[in-house]
């Protein structure tokens, strides 16, 4: 796509004008690990049922604005009330409109970097000021104390969890603390929630904090990220203030007959959820001990994905791009995350071949390189 000119640059209102078109860097290959999508597809069986629920979907009329349906069925999973969810374009709009409603000039966010980058990008498109509490740089934890002293005085707070890209899960004590501190909202993004231990969501901790809000997303788990549809549980005010913000019809006809279908049939999803969780820990387990032989470091994850360090990890992409057909995500670029991809959990296969493919690269670049970069990777 064409970049932004300085015309319409000088034309943008002044705090967007610095924005850049998004680029996925997204390359045709044979394996796709690049975006934390769910390689499985859906289940044939609930797919043939999605299948059956658009057909019988006219697309003449509009949509239903809230997606009552969806949202009852929701609410009946999660044991709550219709009055304490709501249904969005993906999660991404739900963000959005969270920044839209209760962030803007004047108001800031608690951020935990590194993490998902789409926080800091919504709080700068609502002129939200962002507060930085960083994760210890060698574990990627978060900085419990410094979280909690900046959720004193902040409107906001996000954390993740899993965390999109280190995988590690946010302590339940945290957030607690964080909800006591904050006198504003506390967010806690589960996308990834379905793929970590039982025990680990922080909804329990919704019936005692009515400043907490949860993010969920069918783009993982029930894989589909096409499809678009997230959802935020949270208290009647809060959903009724995002209810006020949203773009009334952006949850599609066809997208509202998909996700009821698949959360009414949401037990079939079941067992591809524990497949990616088993190849995750096969995953783990092959690289950590790929990490004694050659210069990869790979931290602990609760999600579909796990973060590897490597030296030249750019160069080491791309040619698992070029010369296998796998995309992997660099984060080379991003602050805090020096020489890292972050690789999908796929299939068995997909997982092999990853593994084969980075295995050969990295022994052949440790060989050819000098030895002094292998001792700049620390292993934890
Ligand atoms: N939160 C996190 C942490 C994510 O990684 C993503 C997607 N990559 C989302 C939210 C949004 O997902 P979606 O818009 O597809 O629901």
């Amino acid at each position: 796509m064409a970049q932004l000119s300085s015309r319409v640059r000088a034309l943008m209102q002044p705090h967007l004008r610095e924005l850049d078109v998004y680029d996925p860097n997204f390359t045709p290959t044979r394996i796709n690990l690049s975006a934390n999508e769910n390689t499985y597809d859906v289940p044939a069986m609930t797919r043939a049922a999605i299948d059956a629920a658009l057909a019988a979907t006219p697309t003449n009329r509009y949509p239903d604005p809230m997606s009552n349906d969806l949202r009852d069925a929701l609410a009946a999973w999660h044991g709550c009330a219709r009055e304490n969810v709501i249904v969005g374009n993906g999660g991404d709009e739900l963000l959005y409109n969270f920044l839209l409603a209760f962030g803007g000039p004047g108001r800031t966010l608690v951020n935990c970097p590194p993490t998902f980058s789409e926080y800091a990008f919504f709080a700068s498109l609502t002129q939200t000021e962002v507060a930085d509490v960083w994760r210890e740089p060698e574990t990627y934890l978060p900085d419990a104390e410094g979280l909690v002293a900046a959720a004193r005085t902040a409107s906001l707070v996000v954390l993740t969890s899993p965390n999109n890209p280190t995988g590690d899960v946010a302590p339940l004590e945290l957030v607690r603390s964080l909800c006591e501190a904050c006198p504003g909202l506390v967010m806690v993004d589960e996308a990834y929630g379905e793929f970590a231990a039982p025990g680990t969501s922080a909804e329990p901790l919704l019936a005692e904090h009515d400043n907490l809000v949860v993010l969920h997303t069918l783009s993982k788990a029930f894989a589909l990220a096409g499809t678009r549809c997230g959802y935020v549980l949270a208290a009647p005010d809060v959903i009724a203030a995002l209810g006020a913000v949203r773009q009334i019809y952006s949850v599609n006809v066809l997208t509202q007959a998909a996700a009821l279908t698949a959360v009414t049939r949401r037990e079939d999803f079941a067992p591809t959820v524990a497949t990616i969780v088993s190849e995750r820990a096969r995953l783990f387990a092959s690289l950590r001990e790929l990490g004694e032989h050659v210069p990869i470091t790979v931290w602990p994850s609760e999600g579909n994905f796990l973060l590897v360090r490597t030296p030249d990890a750019t160069r080491v992409r791309a040619r698992l791009r070029d010369e296998y057909s796998i995309l992997v995500r660099d984060f080379s670029y991003a602050p805090g995350l020096a020489d890292c991809l972050r690789i999908t959990v796929g299939t068995p296969e997909e997982n092999d071949a990853v593994l084969a493919a980075l295995s050969a690269l990295v022994s052949k670049q440790a060989a050819a390189s000098a030895a002094p970069s292998s001792k700049e990777v620390s292993h934890v």
